[in-house]
């Protein structure tokens, strides 16, 4: 057997390690069923050599003897002292290589001398070489240095065929980078990349901290001094959760008990946060990081027309913010399937297997193929429509998925809501596929813009489970849809399809759908005419074993099968109805 390689993202925040074992990508867990080491070193009172959750357990309170963001430092002369000694950024990085290999050994139950590492496209020389020196000090040969978006792009794509432009959006703790890569066959080239290297998910826990500590010295009037290091360590934990939860729902509380005293008045920290005062909080970081998607465009020379694929990396992607604006902008859906925060190790993974000679799978992910959603009084190309379609869980999106959306009553005392289920892309609710109903009565008398939270979740099983609470005082009406994956079978499916197609014009399906639902769509529409014949008077008969033929010949010898279905389908829809 070849020499196994593993693949290691060695990242600013977090660094993850991952194997292909009998063709399948693996990322190896590192603790509590977290896949995510913290890329913090430190020293604990003992003396001991602390990694990961431990050492970044201990930064609020001696962030002396603690090393963050290492990466940073990669290939300048940045000296670290920890106790007695002082490190190199190489050598502290390779700390962690080292845990991360031995947890390869541990899983493996075999040595492991060799691994790709992942770097970021616009590391020079030096930090490269200095990756490379932390590899040798933690006892790993390292088979090759690739750049982070050529490994999310090979985790997405490795066994792909012909040419793609990809625009891999990479949005960590603390760094921002957007490159455009070209995929052609099995060979990966970064042709542009631009990006921030002070520009993350810690920015945004930054601006909900401002934001708690203003609200904290309005109400309370708790003076500047009073926040000390571990009181802002504490606000610090609550915003990035309050961040965290609010990718998924409407609105987040801040919670601190006992986190100041002032005139022996125990100060809780208590304050709600919607998603919407968030994303106004967060807009400015984003705009920056699409100005850069732009300079990183003209680099490659290309313009937004040219991309065929947006993968989104890092765990900042998953604020929903990021991938809505960057579908507006570029027009694309973006792709997120992959864990955004495993996704690289992934690639580096299939890199080594690649370079060992071993076969690999593409990376394998439960994804849903529909999107969920519900109806509401809102604007629809231009004009306000009731029944305006709230996807909440995407098509594509990794399952299980939960998502909850907040909605206003339109009418003041409005006691009841009706709430529609759908399954479907179409912007209009009522051109997608309804799949269960509930109202909700009693609500209070409240005057217009009552909040109704509603909450989609999917799970693996393809069981929906869909409720609604009013916010105020908590009531809850909640439905569960059985198989609300499978439930539709490719019949069904494609009758919906057609009949979505009736209605709007054939063309109006998008080409991806269509030509991968061609072969089975002229089966089936064969066996529903087949079907029909029976029932039929004499005339529809003859049209449909005219259509049926037609079509036949049509498949069989390569004629103008568009024009066999569309008149066939035509003569379905027509007997159907
Ligand atoms: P990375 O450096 O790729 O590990 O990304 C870490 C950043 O992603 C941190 O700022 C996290 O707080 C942030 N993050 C992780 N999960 C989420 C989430 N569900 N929503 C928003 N940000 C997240």
């Amino acid at each position: 057997m070849s020499e196994r390689i593993i693949g290691i993202d060695l990242g600013t925040t977090n660094s993850e390690v991952a194997i292909v074992k009998d063709g399948k990508v693996e990322v190896l867990e590192i603790h509590n069923g977290s896949y995510l080491l913290p890329s913090v070193v430190g020293l604990a009172d003992d003396g001991c050599m602390l990694v990961g959750e431990s050492a970044a357990n201990q930064f609020a309170l001696y962030p002396e003897r603690t090393v963050k963001s290492i990466k940073r430092h990669m290939g300048s002369d940045y000296q670290i002292n920890l106790g007695e000694h002082s490190y190199t950024p190489a050598e502290i990085s390779a700390i962690i290589l080292k845990r991360l290999k031995t947890i390869a050994e541990q899983h493996l139950g075999e040595a492991v001398n060799k691994a790709v590492i992942t770097v970021p496209a616009f590391f020079s020389d030096a930090q490269r070489q200095a990756t490379r020196d932390a590899g040798r000090i933690a006892g790993l040969e390292v088979a090759r240095i690739i750049n982070e978006p050529t490994a999310a792009a090979l985790a997405y794509e490795s066994n792909h065929l012909g040419q793609k432009n990809i625009m891999a959006y990479d949005l960590g703790g603390g760094t921002f980078d957007v490159s455009i890569v070209r995929l052609e066959n099995d060979v990966v080239e970064v042709l542009a990349s631009h990006g921030n290297n002070h520009l993350g998910g810690d920015d945004f826990d930054q601006k909900i901290i401002d934001h708690a500590i203003q609200h904290l010295k309005d109400e309370f009037s708790i003076e500047e001094k009073a926040f000390t290091p571990q009181v802002i360590a504490r606000i610090r934990r609550a915003a990035e959760s309050a961040k965290i939860y609010l990718s998924n729902n409407p609105f987040a509380m801040l919670d601190e008990e006992y986190l100041l005293k002032k005139n022996n008045k125990v100060i809780h920290l208590s304050l709600e946060l919607s998603r919407h005062d968030y994303e106004e909080m967060i807009t400015p970081f984003i705009d920056q990081t699409l100005q850069a998607a732009h300079i990183a465009l003209e680099g490659a020379n290309l313009s937004v027309s040219d991309l065929d694929e947006i993968l989104l990396i890092g765990g900042a992607t998953r604020t929903p913010l990021v991938s809505q604006r960057l579908e507006q902008e570029v027009g694309l859906p973006t792709r997120n399937e992959i864990d955004p925060d495993l996704c690289v190790a992934s690639g580096a993974a299939i890199q080594g297997a690649v370079i060992s000679g071993d076969k690999v799978n593409s990376v394998l992910v439960d994804i849903t193929p529909y999107t969920f959603g519900t109806s509401a009084l809102s604007m629809l190309d231009g004009e306000m429509y009731p029944y305006t379609y709230v996807p909440l869980i995407r098509k594509n999106s990794a399952i299980p998925a939960r998502h909850t959306e907040v909605f206003f009553t339109p009418h003041d005392n409005q006691e009841r809501v009706d709430v529609m289920i759908y399954q479907g892309e179409e912007k209009d609710a009522l051109n997608n596929t309804e799949i269960g109903r509930y109202t909700i009565e009693g609500l209070s008398k409240a005057p217009a813009g009552n909040e109704i939270l509603t909450t989609f979740s999917l799970d693996l099983n393809g069981i929906l489970h869909v409720s609604s609470k009013e916010k105020a005082t908590g009531m809850e009406v909640s439905i569960t849809i059985d198989n609300a994956i499978a439930r539709f079978d490719e019949e069904e499916l494609e009758q919906a399809k057609m009949r979505i197609g009736q209605l709007l014009g054939d063309g109006s399906l998008s080409e991806q759908a269509r030509s991968d639902n061609q072969r089975n769509h002229n089966q089936i529409l064969i066996e529903k005419a087949e079907s029909l014949m029976e029932g039929s008077g004499e005339d529809d008969r003859e049209d449909l074993v005219d259509g049926v033929e037609r079509l036949k010949d049509a498949l069989a010898q390569g004629g103008d099968i568009d024009d066999a279905v569309s008149q066939l389908s035509d003569l379905v829809f027509y007997l159907e109805s």
